[in-house]
């Protein structure tokens, strides 16, 4: 069983070997707590190039992530790895119980909780903690994803765009580790409090990700999750070994695309029901049909069509039949060469 703490501090993020906590935090309506789960594991042969965080189950419903990083916290061997590596498999444990994008404790989305506050609810303490005491042991950080029940996107890592040219070009090669097809540079005007903006801000190399959605666990996104984590571990040689393909020989490598700014991300034009007429990761040009919205109020009706305002790559769709006004609905991002990033 993990070992269970009441304060931070009497943990020793330095010693050697593999050590499983439960960080409780205390409710805020009742007596009891929720309890992090959180697993150190430094290795016993030296140090490593850099220190890694791995977060699964900032949202509670997207399972993949925490499939695989608790498959980490079980595999991994620090007599046979450099280095110190921090897993989080549910960080938003409360929202992984219900099964629930938000904590159903306070409301509080764990992605809009940054940087945190320490007299905060619940979620804007685990995430005070993060800032405070998780973000000093490691230089990389990893957020893995899935789209929850909103959005459908094809396997995906991503980032921000970053100002300074060396983080962004160290970041976009981390994020060919894990072998996606699709690498995308999303809008950082979207939302704010996210996980990976504050890690960003500190300068670390931080990817997002979105491994699959619907509230399923897709074995792909499970398998891009786990083996590209190791690919991260290799990169940074924490373990030995050279960054190893996920997809099968052949497969072309990950297609770099910006959706950076608001106007890629478009929103629903009224609510309807959602009938999809293109693939996600498919090129389309300015006018095509992406989809029809239906409004069955009047089944004599002819459909609202849905057309690309912009050729480019179909990053998301909106994943549930009943979209809402204002729903982002799709995301047609720009193709972009790596050569852009990595000079
Ligand atoms: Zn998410």
């Amino acid at each position: 069983m993990p070992t269970l703490v009441h304060d931070p501090a009497s943990i020793d993020f330095d010693q050697p070997g593999k050590h499983h906590y439960q960080i409780a935090f205390h409710l805020d309506g009742t007596w009891g707590y929720s309890l992090l789960p959180l697993t150190l594991i430094k290795g016993r042969r030296g140090a490593a190039e850099s220190n890694i965080i791995c977060f699964g189950g900032t949202h509670g419903n997207e399972y993949e992530g925490q499939i695989a990083v608790k498959r980490l916290c079980a595999d991994l061997d620090p007599d046979v790895m450099a280095g110190r590596i921090i897993l989080i498999p549910q960080l938003s444990e409360s929202a992984c119980i219900a099964n629930s994008r938000v904590s159903p404790l306070d409301g509080v989305n764990m992605n809009r909780a940054f940087p945190g506050n320490r007299k905060g609810t619940i979620s804007y303490r685990i995430a005070d903690f993060v800032k405070r005491w998780v973000f000093p042991l490691g230089r990389v950080v990893i957020d893995l994803h899935s789209g929850g029940k909103e959005g459908a996107f094809p396997i995906c890592t991503s980032f921000h765009p970053i100002p300074n040219r060396a983080q962004q070009a160290e970041t976009a090669r981390v994020a060919q580790l894990f072998d996606p097809p699709f690498v995308m540079i999303y809008a950082s005007t979207m939302a704010s409090g996210l996980l990976t903006d504050e890690a960003e801000a500190e300068g670390k190399i931080t990817i997002g990700s979105e491994f699959g959605g619907g509230e399923t666990a897709g074995r792909h996104g499970v398998r891009h999750a786990y083996e590209g984590m190791l690919n991260v571990l290799r990169h940074y040689r924490l373990l030995e070994g050279s960054a190893e393909s996920i997809r099968p020989a052949g497969a072309p490598g990950p297609q770099l695309a910006r959706a950076d700014r608001l106007d890629h991300y478009v929103p629903c034009p009224r609510d309807g029901v959602w009938e999809p007429v293109v693939d996600l990761g498919e090129r389309v040009n300015e006018g095509d049909l992406i989809g029809r919205l239906h409004d069955f109020s009047d089944h004599s009706s002819a459909p609202f069509e849905i057309r690309a305002r912009r050729g480019g790559i179909v990053l998301m769709m909106h994943l549930s039949a009943r979209p809402q006004k204002g729903q982002t609905l799709y995301v047609v991002a720009d193709p972009v060469d790596w050569s852009e990033l990595l000079g």
